[in-house]
């Protein structure tokens, strides 16, 4: 059972159920993880080995899903259950369905993106994605050593209908996770641009203007909200739920370092997190945002 660090001025201790389970381990670092209705797994990568794993809910089973993956990252289902993804190793945005990838983007009119980190999905089909450049590194762990040809980190909108990819945010400094509130009017963003800045802002959809939300005990990764608006992080060995207020409610320390974490399960309440080298559980009393409107099971991805 993991010890759970409760602020006495919460009900934090509703929110988890359960203690924390490890699933799977033998990754050197994972990330991505994402729930897939229709088979009742659990997605992600193992950046460094450019691999993608699927661990199986119901056989408790984890199997390899692709080889020679140019090192995804975050991902996230479209309004039609279709797997979009981050691509370090093609600087893209991509769908990947039954095996087959489309890159949908890679790149604005200021150039070729750095490799984008994370994805978020809008009710209108907007895709979000953050581009910091850990895949474009000289050590070439994560990706292929390149250079950053538009000068910056931004957050950025895909409108597929025109193919087009507009900043809507450029004055962070790695952003990294990304997730909307419930009504979608504000935009939460982490910052993993080093010791000075470890953070997580927030953003005014419609006016664009941002701010602090709040500062974290250690690096926040990538989140999820969930349907009353807390935000759940990954926060280096730790993950950290927080009250829309900013309040935090909730630690639950973890073995490793968490790079992120998604909502999933038969009912949406368990959290999968992915750690440094192993996948693990715990069971919540809440469900994602998005949990309502994602297609369940509809079809095969
Ligand atoms: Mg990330």
């Amino acid at each position: 059972m993991p010890d759970l660090i409760d602020d006495a001025n919460s009900d934090s201790g509703a929110l988890l159920t359960g203690g924390l389970e490890k699933l799977w381990t033998g990754g050197e670092w994972l990330e991505g993880p994402l729930w897939l209705p229709h088979s009742q797994s659990v997605r992600f990568s193992d950046i460094p080995n450019n691999r993608i794993l699927e661990f199986d809910r119901e056989s408790g089973e984890t199997q390899v899903h692709r080889t020679d993956v140019e090192y995804t990252n975050g991902r996230i289902l479209d309004l039609d259950g279709r797997v979009v993804q981050c691509s370090h190793g093609r600087r893209a945005m991509e769908r990947e369905v039954d095996g087959v990838v489309e890159v949908l983007v890679d790149r604005w009119t200021g150039g070729r993106f750095n490799s984008p980190n994370d994805v978020v999905v809008a009710s209108d089909s907007t895709i979000w994605f953050t581009d910091p450049p850990y895949g474009i590194q000289p050590s070439g762990r994560e990706g292929h050593p390149g250079e950053q040809e538009y000068g910056g980190c931004f957050v950025f909108r895909l409108d597929e209908a025109s193919g087009v990819a507009t900043p809507v945010i450029t004055d962070m400094v790695h952003p990294n996770g990304l997730a909307f509130s419930p009504d979608e009017s504000l935009l939460y963003v982490a910052d993993t641009g080093g010791d000075e800045v470890r953070h997580i802002r927030v953003y005014d959809v419609a006016t664009g203007e941002g701010r602090e939300f709040v500062r974290t005990a250690g690096t926040p990764d990538g989140f999820r909200v969930d349907t009353a608006g807390r935000v759940w992080t990954s926060s280096s060995k730790a993950v950290e739920v927080f009250a829309p207020t900013g309040e935090l409610l909730l630690t639950l320390p973890v073995p490793e370092v968490v790079s992120n974490v998604c909502f999933g399960g038969p009912n949406g309440t368990e959290l999968y997190l992915t750690a440094s080298t192993s996948l693990y559980r715990i069971s919540t009393t809440v469900t994602d945002a998005t949990w309502r409107r994602a297609p369940r099971g509809e079809r095969a991805v």
